[in-house]
């Protein structure tokens, strides 16, 4: 297949260059000057969608996706793929959709989790919103990037997903530090703490998986002084987003609306930025119960 790839950062250099290592031809552009082994680097979005079966983009967020959309929509082949894989909110991902819809495209939304290691190793799970035809067209891509996909819905349904699914996690995650650290204060050793909870019913992915105490349960950013991982600053951006689409479709998400006040708080006046989203424990840890 001949692959259009805009957004060649941490997340879509990997991504593209297990395209093009598969034996698909891939053209990428970057708005930095980025080289990705065995990709063809071009010198406009435009030029890499020309003649393109399906073009991936993989930005920073919903107002870049937007102005790249409109450079490349008008560009693309009619009945080409249009795969945005970026995290974008709700309501950008539907207006692409409808624009690439309108110009006879195919478009899904398929935000991915796995972070950098399953962007390298090609183990990403895909949650993609859009119609069969489109689905179908993006998964062969999808078998060569990641491990599953699932197709959620219509167009918005991949974002909503993804939103949904790291409210939970931000949540979590805190809930998980909040009780280390009352679990501290209360002279209850963090192994047996561990041990007790991993296998009862306050376990979790946050506990059992990547747990946020150094030294306890599996390898975890906590064992590598919270070097991300997933950043405290990304989940911020992806819990914004959450309480974005509750307020535009009323819903009432009282711990995702704190949970997002807490990491804005760690992020953006506490030393959040570039430590790994576990790192809450350590500020839990460090305050009283009024500070
Ligand atoms: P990144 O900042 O490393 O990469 C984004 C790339 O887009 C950059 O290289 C940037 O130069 C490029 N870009 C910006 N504007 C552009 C334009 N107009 N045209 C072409 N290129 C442009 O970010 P990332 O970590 O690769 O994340 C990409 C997306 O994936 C984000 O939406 C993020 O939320 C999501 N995501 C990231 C992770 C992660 O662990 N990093 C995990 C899951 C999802």
């Amino acid at each position: 297949m001949k692959i259009g790839f805009i957004g060649l950062g941490n997340m879509g250099a990997p991504m593209a260059a297990n395209l093009a290592g598969a034996g698909h031809e891939v053209r990428g552009f970057d708005t930095l000057d980025v080289s990705v082994q065995d990709v063809i680097k071009v010198s406009s979005a435009a030029e890499a969608v020309a003649g393109a079966d399906i073009v991936i983009t993989m930005l920073p967020n919903g107002d870049i996706l937007r102005a790249v959309a409109a450079e490349i929509i008008p560009a693309m082949e009619y009945g080409a793929g249009f795969v945005d894989c970026s995290t974008v909110d709700v309501e950008s991902a539907r207006d692409v959709a409808a624009d690439a819809k309108h110009a006879g495209l195919h478009p899904v939304d398929a935000p991915v989790s796995g972070g950098i290691g399953g962007a390298s190793a090609g183990t990403l799970t895909f949650m993609a919103g859009g119609s069969e035809e489109a689905f179908s067209k993006a998964d062969p891509l999808f078998e060569i990037m990641g491990q599953k996909a699932v197709h959620c819905g219509e167009s918005g349904a991949g974002q909503a997903a993804k939103i949904c699914n790291n409210m939970i996690l931000g949540i979590t995650m805190i809930g998980t530090c909040e009780a280390f650290a009352l679990a501290d204060k209360l002279g209850l050793d963090r192994q047996k703490m561990f041990d007790v909870v991993s296998t009862s019913s306050g376990y979790s992915w946050t506990m059992n998986a990547y747990c946020p105490a150094p030294g306890i349960g599996p390898q975890s950013p906590a064992d590598n002084d919270y070097k991300p991982g997933f950043a405290a600053e990304l989940m911020l951006k992806d819990l914004r987003l959450s309480q974005q689409a509750a307020e535009a479709s009323d819903a009432d998400t009282p711990l995702g609306h704190h949970a997002t006040d807490l990491y804005a708080t760690f992020v953006e006046q506490e030393d959040g930025l570039g430590q790994d989203f576990s790192a809450m424990l350590p500020r839990f840890e460090k305050r009283s119960r009024d500070a």
